[in-house]
């Protein structure tokens, strides 16, 4: 992809988190210049390397207008910006509302303001629900189980209403499971608290945090455990940059899976990391987490035919082995 953004300003809004870091380097690699609007709740200012940073919260709506007027010359908002720990979704539904819908509303309408007229918005395969149709397309009903999900459909709703109503430009990308990090390992991932499999393993692995817990060995799944589709963060980057250049050529709405199309089950990750580590992963079987489907993955199709996106970094060992990358160096491990 040599898509040029010409020293054009783009606002990510989380951009000092996980992806959002990603996303603010490969504009920058393509020639753009990031700007984060973060409130620095999740996110680290370490993380903030390409371009300005910008501290907003979405929740103070006078903020956030100041901040999209002041920055009205960008060329499209990516919003990346909630809570994401879906366990706490369910214990502070009030907080995940007014984070994640109140915020984006607020972000919506300084949008509106400043006439920023392009949105690409992240959301998740959590919209989708609990279905036996694999692999998941776009068409399908959303009914998502948990407050996060929940949270998440009900931006997506916003934003077709915006669309429709005043005519804003956007692009949905639901993304499955984010994992790996980026080459250089100054930026990975890293949340508090981790409840994501991959880091924890990794953690597990280093002896780092004793014997990590497998969530369910009785699915009904060639091993028994979960399956899901992990996409390298860097892969989903490169999605944002061909939406940007999708707007450029006139696309003015879609909804659009960011996966693989390739499922991965919990103890073929383990294996992985035991292959890319040489340390054995220390585990005990545990009971079902709660909302946990059984299998997950993306039909990547309509991302090829609407934004020409394939993935390029997402190969199981390439997301490994990034991953340790960061983390061995962070831990202090070899
Ligand atoms: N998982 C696990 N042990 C952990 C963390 C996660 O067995 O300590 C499982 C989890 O139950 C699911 C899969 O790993 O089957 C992926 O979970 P993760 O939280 O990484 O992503 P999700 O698919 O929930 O977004």
């Amino acid at each position: 992809m040599n898509y040029d953004l010409k020293g054009a300003k783009i606002i990510v809004v989380g951009g000092a988190g996980y992806i959002g870091s990603h996303v603010c380097k490969t504009i920058a690699g393509h020639g753009g210049v990031p700007v984060t609007f973060d409130n620095l709740g999740s996110g680290h200012e370490h993380a903030v390397q390409w371009g300005p940073l910008e501290v907003v919260d979405l929740r103070d709506k006078s903020q956030t207008l100041t901040a999209c007027e002041k920055h009205k010359d960008a060329i499209s908002v990516v919003h990346l910006a909630s809570s994401i720990e879906v366990g706490i979704g369910e214990k502070a539904p009030a907080e995940f509302y007014e984070n994640n819908v109140v915020g984006a509303l607020n972000l919506l309408d300084g949008m509106r303001a400043a006439k920023l007229n392009n949105l690409i918005f992240s959301s998740t395969c959590a919209t989708y629900g609990e279905t036996d149709q694999m692999p998941l397309l776009e068409s399908q009903i959303q009914n998502p189980f948990s407050t996060y999900g929940k949270t998440k459909l009900a931006i997506e709703h916003m934003i077709q209403s915006y669309h429709k109503a005043y005519g804003l430009n956007y692009v949905t990308l639901r993304y499955f499971n984010a994992s790996g990090a980026d080459e250089s390992g100054l930026i990975g991932e890293e949340h508090d608290p981790e409840t994501h499999l991959i880091p924890i393993a990794l953690a597990a692995a280093a002896g780092l945090r004793g014997k990590m817990k497998i969530f369910g060995t009785d699915y009904d799944t060639p091993d028994g455990t979960c399956i899901r589709d992990y996409i390298h963060v860097n892969d989903i980057a490169d999605a944002h940059i061909c939406a940007l250049e999708k707007f450029e050529a006139g696309l003015t709405a879609a909804e659009v899976n960011i996966g693989t199309g390739k499922g991965v089950s919990n103890l073929e990750i383990l294996k992985m990391i035991e292959t890319v580590t040489g340390l054995p992963v220390p585990y005990d079987d545990a009971p079902r987490r709660d909302g946990d489907l059984t299998r997950l993955y993306a039909d990547p199709q309509r991302a090829k035919d609407v934004l020409e996106f394939t993935a390029r970094h997402s190969g199981l060992k390439n997301i490994i082995q990034t991953a340790w990358h960061f983390h061995s160096a962070k831990w202090n491990v070899n």
